[in-house]
């Protein structure tokens, strides 16, 4: 059938299906039931807090009943946490849905965004979906934000700006320089989405304080974070945004549908905010294990992109979706990136010690073969 005649918007085939990484069930059959090790979606080797599994188990009386349509009780520890009024958090169906929904809201069909390339294919496909124009930056050579670059952007007055920080797929950062920088060159009449779904990985050091920062700008912006990542909980799909004002967050809330995060997903979110036992747990595990990770990559001559994340991304010198068919075959789920000049990338999650080792061991024997193949 010619998809020119299917009863849906051209924008709808102009976006590519969401590349969403594979599950362990579809793996296991084909690398003899060894156990699948999944290192492809950035989700928390250590499982959520275990709080969560006792909130679950309270809320379970209570599914009879819609869920708070404003998430009041998240939103209230959220403000607290935070230290900004419930009436600038708007909570959504992970961030995803937020990204949706600002689109929707804000974007017309023809205005333009611009965005870091690569980036979150999200970040492209919601401004495709409206009819607006996306202006691509490319990353520097070191695979870092291009501060310049997007400075000069700007000075096209885009509807949208949107920069995930870290950057998902690379691992990179802005710093509080960089970032002020940045902030300089956003006109009033652009929107800044800042996407910080790592946020909690890469806090600390150098890693732009945004809240700070933008607490006495006079721009229009919204910071979005997710309880998919360091929390652990992607499979409940919670993500909060804290706004500049008030009146973007009513505005924003007529568009999302009124009962978007459901009970027990608010319930585990708050959770999953008290424990910070569990996140610092979470994070210096990561940490220990990423620069194991990347020692090893750079041993074995791979060149990895600096991160501040729970993945790295480094180089292979063939099309990453064929490689990725080798590290199936060995049961080791990754994400090879798929965008344009970008498709000899992979993109590593970090693990359990020993999903890591496991990948480690994957990397040995893929790419001895390929040496002893090479040279007979
Ligand atoms: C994982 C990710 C998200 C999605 O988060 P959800 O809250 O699970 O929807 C958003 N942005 C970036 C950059 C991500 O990597």
């Amino acid at each position: 059938m010619n998809i020119a005649t299917l009863p849906v918007r051209p924008e709808v085939y102009k976006i590519a299906k969401y590349n969403a990484g594979l599950s362990s069930a579809d793996v296991e059959k084909r690398c003899n039931g060894a156990k699948v090790v999944k290192l492809g979606s950035n989700e928390n080797p250590l499982g959520a807090s275990p709080l969560v599994a006792q909130a679950l188990q309270t809320q379970a009386a209570t599914l009879n009943l819609y869920p708070d349509p404003q998430g009041r009780l998240l939103k209230h520890a959220l403000a607290e946490k935070y230290k900004v009024p419930t009436d600038r958090i708007i909570l959504g169906n992970g961030s995803e849905e937020l990204l949706s929904i600002i689109y929707r809201a804000t974007l017309n069909s023809g205005e333009h965004i611009v965005t870091p390339y690569p980036s979150f294919p999200l970040h492209e496909d919601y401004a495709t979906l409206q009819g607006a124009d996306v202006s691509r930056v490319p990353l520097d050579v070191h695979l870092e934000l291009d501060v310049a670059a997007l400075k000069t952007a700007l000075l096209s007055k885009p509807k949208l700006f949107v920069i995930a920080n870290p950057v998902n797929p690379v691992g990179s950062w802005l710093n509080n320089q960089q970032l002020t920088d940045l902030l300089e060159s956003v006109a009033p009449e652009t929107l800044l989405i800042l996407d910080e779904a790592y946020a909690e990985y890469a806090f600390g050091a150098d890693y732009a304080d945004s809240l700070a920062l933008l607490k006495n700008s006079s721009l229009q912006w919204i910071v979005l974070r997710t309880f998919s990542k360091a929390y652990g909980l992607a499979g409940l799909r919670v993500g909060y945004g804290i706004a500049s004002n008030a009146q973007l967050i009513d505005m924003f809330d007529r568009v999302r549908s009124p009962f978007n995060v459901n009970t027990m997903a608010q319930a585990a979110a708050l959770a999953a905010l008290s424990d910070d036992g569990h996140l610092a747990k979470t994070i210096s595990h990561n940490s220990a294990e990423r620069e194991q990770v990347r020692c090893f990559l750079e041993d074995n001559g791979f060149t990895v992109a600096p991160s501040r994340t729970n993945f790295l991304f480094f180089k292979v010198h063939k099309l990453a979706a064929d490689l990725s068919e080798e590290f199936l075959n060995r049961g080791v789920i990754l994400k090879p990136w798929k965008q344009h000049g970008y498709d000899n990338y992979l993109r590593v999650s970090i693990g359990s010690s020993e999903d890591n080792q496991r990948f480690m061991q994957a990397v040995t024997e893929i790419f001895l073969q390929s040496l002893l193949t090479k040279n007979p």
